[in-house]
């Protein structure tokens, strides 16, 4: 694989004002109006454009109101990783609105039916997640939904496997580094609300800093003895 082929994958979760009660720990994936607008900018105007890619997870309904206005505005497009469970809630995307976003341009995946930690749960629970979010979501699109964002990031093998075996051709982590395009499992990158420019340059060309190297490498160590 040249690496001139690998895609980073960047992450945005809500944007503006929340429309619902958040999770604990959630608010710091959230973005101000500005600072959304301002990421965008950079993604729009970097040399690497072409090799960049831009999700949405959580399906709240800034996807709808605030993002996509601002992707098209830039010529950007992006896929969007919705809740089959909360669709239609307050500050969620409806039906309707999910549509819209297809009609603008944008692709739509399921990031399950209930932002539950697919590592944590059964077998059974976790087809009846898979399959139950998927064929919801293609009802409300008419065309196959065939990718998937891990909630949380959390995975393991039982959860890749259930993926395939549920029809998904691609599913996305939350791993950060580039992305293969032949892979099954796409690692990308959450820009958070305390995110700096600097961060998020290394996140758009592919360097990582020095003190994160080191951390990855200590990881891996440990997990390697133990
Ligand atoms: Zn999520």
């Amino acid at each position: 694989m040249a690496a001139a082929e690998e895609r980073r994958i960047v992450i945005f979760h809500g944007v503006g004002e929340p429309g619902r009660v958040l999770e604990p720990g959630e608010s710091r994936y959230w973005l101000g109006v500005d600072r959304f607008r301002a990421a965008l900018d950079r993604i729009a105007a970097h040399p690497d454009r072409q090799r960049l890619s831009i999700t949405f997870d959580d399906g709240n309904d800034s996807d709808l109101l605030i993002a996509a206005p601002e992707l098209l505005r830039r010529g950007l497009q992006a896929e969007f990783f919705v809740l089959s469970g909360r669709t239609g809630q307050a500050g969620s995307l409806d039906a309707g609105q999910i549509r819209e976003l297809m009609q603008m341009g944008m692709r739509i995946g399921s990031h399950g039916v209930a932002h539950s930690d697919w590592s944590g749960l059964s077998t059974p629970e976790l087809q009846r997640e898979l399959a139950t979010s998927k064929e919801a979501l293609e009802a409300i699109c008419g065309v196959p939904v065939s990718s998937a964002a891990i909630p949380f990031g959390r995975y393991n093998a039982a959860v890749l496997r259930a993926l395939k075996g549920a029809g998904y051709a691609v599913a996305y982590s939350s791993d950060g580094g580039s992305a293969a395009p032949a892979a099954f499992l796409h690692p990308r990158t959450s820009l958070r609300r305390d995110t700096t420019d600097s961060i998020l340059e290394n996140i758009l060309s592919g360097t990582m800093p020095p003190w994160k190297r080191l951390r990855r490498f200590a990881g891996m160590t440990v997990r390697a003895w133990f």
